[in-house]
């Protein structure tokens, strides 16, 4: 979804629904579905404010145990553009800008892209480390054992760490 800025009129607001497939320009990041929701447009003489919110969704791999997972991607898009006509916003003064607005300038040709916005707010969107579950548990870094599913030989039970000591002196013990 591309806006021409300046076929709007100040005080106008437009809202659309957006169903759209974006590609992520990003490795391994596919939108499985298309980006849906509801968009909220209006402008002002200085600025273009953008509210939405836009869902999809994304296939992964959890970072623990592996397991192939589709995760549910929320955008909350709350943008603010500036926008300069022939080097004055709007045929206004320039608003003096705080140091906590967060907004952009809008480029020459006055479009506002808001599936390039949408697409940056997803990717943001996306976890560090995705998981299948809060709790998973992994792979055994020695077997590969899913500890999820199974339990294998070196997995380590939860130890009470008072009695951490103790364990240390049993290891430095020779094996029986
Ligand atoms: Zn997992
Ligand atoms: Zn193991």
């Amino acid at each position: 979804m591309r806006i021409d800025v300046a076929a709007l009129e100040a005080g106008q607001v437009i809202r659309a629904a957006l169903s759209e497939t974006i590609d992520s320009l990003t490795e391994d990041v596919t939108f499985d579905v298309p980006v849906a929701g509801e968009v909220e447009i209006s402008r002002d003489p200085t600025t273009v404010r953008l509210r939405g919110t836009l869902e999809t969704s994304t296939p992964l791999s959890c970072g623990r145990c592996l397991t192939p997972l589709r995760l549910p991607l929320r955008a909350y898009l709350r943008e603010e553009f500036l926008v300069y006509a022939g080097g004055k916003a709007g045929g206004a003064e320039q608003p003096e800008l705080k140091t906590e607005d967060f907004i952009h300038p809008l480029g020459p040709d006055l479009i506002l892209d808001v599936t390039e916005v949408v697409r940056q707010q997803l990717l943001l969107a996306l976890p560090m480390i995705p998981l299948c579950r809060p709790d998973c548990r992994g792979l055994c870094p020695q077997c590969g054992a899913n500890w999820n599913e199974t339990t294998c030989s070196h997995q380590v039970p939860d130890i009470d760490p008072r009695l951490e000591p103790l364990l240390k002196l049993r290891d430095r013990l020779p094996e029986e």
